[in-house]
């Protein structure tokens, strides 16, 4: 309701903002659009929160928790203490994922309620450049937000069943930890399945088309956890491509382009997600597109004036807090404040796998492509001088990517938890921090925070605790 009228029935109502879609792109930009006095309405066919919350990265890292704890049990002894692993309740598991997932939505639909967000359950389609149709009624804006986010994609010739054929969205709510699984794709969400699934006691196969694990990484990275993978019994085969799958009496075999043939219980379709876009209205409206997705500029404006469109349906980095950003760009956009395009290098990645692999900024290969191979300099700092990380038992690097004399471009970390490092990694490459700056600055000991000073201590000419 809205001084007195039923806003979210009534057609005369013109919105400042129609949002298409409630998740992390959508409902972001609807909760800053609110907070900045515009009247906002979101139309979400399922449940706000979308992937991330629902299908994404909420549930796979309490399945990747779940999974290290099951690893302590196992790992115990080491530390003196003596814990018995009996096994996984997989029930159990989902219980504790449910719950998560459940207290973090009632929190979300809470949000959208106190913002006074004019919230619009249906499947919506957009009708003209400034209305979206949804349960046979026109919801009129100023201004539309597309952000109908992405689902997950197969191959040409492999349907996804559902049953031994699956994709993310199955893995999630599966009834049991399957005894083997091949996972066609060693990206970011391949690669964190591997992972849980090989905690919870499966034998994991990954197929990885390209020449490395998380390809998009800097290969160094890359390296670092093929190693640690290969210590855990993951099993894993680069840079052949997939050519077929087939049932087997009790599971599936994948075949690969040189013949080589892979057999298991499961197999995890991980090879990427694609936006939704299809049937919604979008290229009848004149909106421009590429391969289902839809352009924007680097205000996130597609060429028709009153669309704007964010999150996994724009050809960007698809990750939730590249979602919430753009959708707080558009909301502050149309709202009259100043804004500023996002720099996507400045965004940190996190792949929650055992070991972690984060990173901020640029390779050191495209660093090389970029200043001349003669300009770039990179330092890599083992945490094996790293109290912490020896006291957590986990191995890893950092490696720092700087241009020569001047600033850090790229930090690239491995090893447990360094997720949690990438906080400050992304402010020494968005402040474009020179290693001397960084190096003054004192990091609590013990800590892994203390690996990143240490390896700009190393990078300023003053190394401590480094070995060469
Ligand atoms: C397994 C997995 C793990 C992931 N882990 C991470 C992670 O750890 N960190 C991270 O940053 N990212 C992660 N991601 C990616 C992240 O989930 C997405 O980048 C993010 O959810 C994209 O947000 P979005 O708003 O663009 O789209 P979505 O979250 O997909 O939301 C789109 C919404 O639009 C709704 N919708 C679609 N069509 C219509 C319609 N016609 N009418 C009404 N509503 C409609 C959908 O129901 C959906 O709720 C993960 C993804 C997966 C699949």
């Amino acid at each position: 309701m809205h001084g007195g009228r039923d806003v979210a029935n009534d057609a005369s109502t013109v919105f400042d903002l129609v949002i298409l879609g409630g998740g992390s792109g959508g409902y972001a930009a609807a909760l800053r659009g609110a907070q900045l006095g515009l009247d906002v309405a979101l139309i979400e066919k399922d449940k706000v929160g979308g992937t991330c919350l629902h299908r994404g990265c909420i549930p796979t890292k309490a399945l990747l928790h779940a999974g290290e704890i099951a690893d302590q049990a196992r790992e115990s002894e080491q530390f003196g203490v003596k814990a018995t692993f009996e096994g996984i309740d997989i029930a159990g598991v989902h219980k504790y994922k449910d719950g998560v997932i459940s207290g973090l939505y009632k929190g979300l639909q809470g949000l959208v309620a106190s913002r006074k967000v004019t919230y619009i359950e249906g499947e919506g389609r957009l009708s003209s450049p400034t209305s979206v149709d949804v349960n046979g009624r026109r919801v009129q804006g100023r201004h539309v937000l597309l952000a109908t986010g992405s689902v997950p994609k197969s191959l040409p010739g492999l349907e996804i069943d559902g049953n031994r054929i699956i994709s993310s969205d199955h893995a999630l709510v599966l009834d049991r930890v399957p005894k083997s699984a091949i996972i066609l794709g060693g990206g970011v969400i391949g690669v964190e399945f591997a992972s849980a699934w090989k905690s919870f006691g499966s034998d994991v196969t990954v197929i990885e088309g390209l020449k490395h694990l998380v390809p998009v990484e800097d290969e160094n990275s890359s390296k670092l956890l093929e190693r640690a993978f290969r210590k855990r019994g993951i099993k894993f085969n680069l840079g052949t491509f997939f050519s077929k799958a087939e049932y087997t009496a009790d599971g599936v075999k994948v075949t690969l382009a040189d013949g080589k043939e892979f057999e298991a219980e499961i197999l995890l379709v991980a090879v990427g997600r694609g936006p939704v876009s299809a049937g919604l209205g979008y290229e009848e409206q004149g909106v421009a597109m590429d391969r289902g997705y839809v352009l924007v500029d680097e205000y996130m404006r597609t060429n028709v004036p009153t669309i704007s469109a964010v999150g996994d349906l724009v050809p960007t980095l698809q990750l939730a807090h590249v979602g919430f950003a753009e959708g707080i760009l558009v909301a502050e956009r149309l709202a009259g404040l100043k804004t500023v395009p996002i720099d996507y290098d400045g965004v940190p990645r996190v792949t929650y796998c055992h070991p972690e692999v984060a990173s901020v900024g640029i390779t050191e290969a495209k660093a090389k492509e970029i200043y001349g191979a003669d300009k770039v300099v990179a330092l890599k700092y083992n945490l094996a001088g790293n109290g912490k990380s020896k006291i957590l038992n986990t191995s890893g690097e950092i490696k720092l990517v700087q241009v020569k004399d001047g600033a850090v471009v790229g930090v690239h970390m491995v090893g447990d938890r360094m997720g949690e490092q990438v906080g400050e990694a992304q402010l020494i490459y968005n402040w474009e921090a020179l290693p001397a700056e960084v190096a003054q600055l004192i990091h609590a000991h013990p800590t892994q925070s203390e690996a990143l000073g240490e390896a700009h201590l190393a990078l300023a000419g003053k190394p401590l605790h480094s070995h060469d």
